[in-house]
């Protein structure tokens, strides 16, 4: 089927995507392309895969009808409970996958890159699970930023390995996880944390994410008779749980799209991590997509009070989606992010993802029909950002 804004035979959505890796990569890469869609779509792999959503993760998520909410709006809102899955975030549905991907192709031993660490706890929970080997790499800023990440991590009995070189965060422990790779090609398998990195992982990654839309239709269609919202809502870091929320929607055009990144203290403020307002065309993690760079294309350090939204760039599919205007990108200052996450937890006692904060201020910027059905996607729970909220809004006086 031809489609719009899925990827093409060779990577891209429009001009986005790729595999931009070195040569010594590019048979592991090749394996993966040339085996990931006939091995997901083999019976056994799916029975496998939904058996583990189901009975680990615990899918389906509940589609929760906000009623308080609705009514401050005059709209009809939704929220899908990504924060209800298990480890407290929709990251786990990919890491599930991919793990089962590792072990389709023989692969022993797992690696990945963690930023806030949030991709380091989903991917050492499953090898935890399969009891596969699980080296992770961590910039040695972040180590020390995120102490309760890398305990779990630790606890799970995952090894965290610190990139000490350049600014000693994301970017630099992708460096170090894509050399690992290389020195050992044929038993590694790397868990990629979002719909990025070189084709065929974004497209991989936004399938596996798909379960959200796929739920949502259905969920839908039982409690409101139709399966297709008026508006999605997702915040985007790299773009996986908005891929997720938007897959099954993207060639339907009477679904608007809505997409939105963390403009940290303003988008021109010098801090922000909004990158289809700041980003440019280059090529981070092995694909050519919009990121934030200098003038002579040295990677920008983004900045938001969100670690999971502080990425400098977006999937190749956001930005073709940015591109092409099918979806529309909001940025969110942290202070209307941090706001929406204290009125949502007054209104249905539900304390967000400083990250999904960002897609509930959307509800301050732009006005809907009453009879409009809007779906957030409600990415994970705020647990982990109890620190942050607590300084912030004084709440240990
Ligand atoms: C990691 C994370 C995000 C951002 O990642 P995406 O790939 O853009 O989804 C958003 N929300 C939560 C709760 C996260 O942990």
């Amino acid at each position: 089927m031809k489609t719009k804004y899925n990827v093409d035979e060779l990577g891209f959505y429009g001009k986005f995507g790729g595999a931009f890796i070195p040569e010594m990569l590019y048979p592991n890469v090749e394996e993966l392309k040339e085996n990931y869609l006939k091995i997901m779509a083999e019976p056994s792999f799916q029975e496998e895969f939904n058996h583990l959503l189901q009975q680990y993760v615990g899918r389906p998520t509940p589609l929760y009808f906000a009623k308080r909410l609705s009514e401050k709006y005059h709209t009809k809102i939704y929220l899908k409970r990504e924060d209800l899955c298990h480890t407290g975030a929709h990251k786990v549905n990919n890491t599930i996958g991919q793990i089962l991907m590792a072990k389709r192709l023989g692969k022993k031993r797992i690696i990945a890159e963690t930023g806030a660490g949030q991709h380091g706890v989903a991917t050492a929970t499953v090898c935890a699970l399969m009891g596969l080997e699980c080296i992770v790499y961590m910039g040695e800023i972040d180590i020390q930023r995120q102490a309760p990440n890398v305990a779990r991590m630790k606890m799970l009995g995952a090894t965290v390995r610190p990139a000490t070189s350049g600014s000693k965060t994301l970017k630099d422990a992708t460096n170090e996880a894509i050399r690992d790779w290389i020195n050992n090609p044929v038993d590694t398998f790397y868990i990629i944390g979002s719909v990025v990195g070189p084709h065929p992982y974004p497209d991989m990654v936004a399938r596996f994410q798909s379960v959200i839309s796929k739920e949502i239709q259905t969920q839908l269609q039982a409690q409101e008779g139709k399966d297709n919202p008026d508006y999605v809502i997702a915040c985007v870091g790299g773009g996986s749980n908005a891929a997720g929320a938007f897959f099954e929607f993207l060639e339907n055009e009477s679904v608007q799209l809505i997409a939105v990144e963390a403009a940290g203290h303003g988008v021109d403020s010098g801090e922000s991590a909004a990158t289809s307002v700041l980003g440019k065309i280059g090529i981070i993690h092995g694909s050519k997509t919009l990121l934030m760079q200098t003038e002579d294309g040295q990677i920008t350090e983004p900045y938001s009070i969100s670690a999971g939204l502080d990425y400098p760039g977006v999937g190749p599919l956001h930005a073709h989606l940015h591109d092409s205007n099918r979806a529309e990108f909001i940025a969110i200052t942290d202070a209307d992010a941090m706001q929406a996450g204290l009125d949502l937890s007054k209104t249905e006692g539900i304390i967000p993802a400083i990250e999904s904060a960002h897609a509930f201020a959307v509800l301050d910027k732009k006005t809907f029909q009453p009879d409009e059905i809007v779906v957030i996607n409600l990415s994970g729970r705020g647990d982990k950002d109890l620190n942050t909220y607590i300084d912030y809004f004084n709440l240990s006086d």
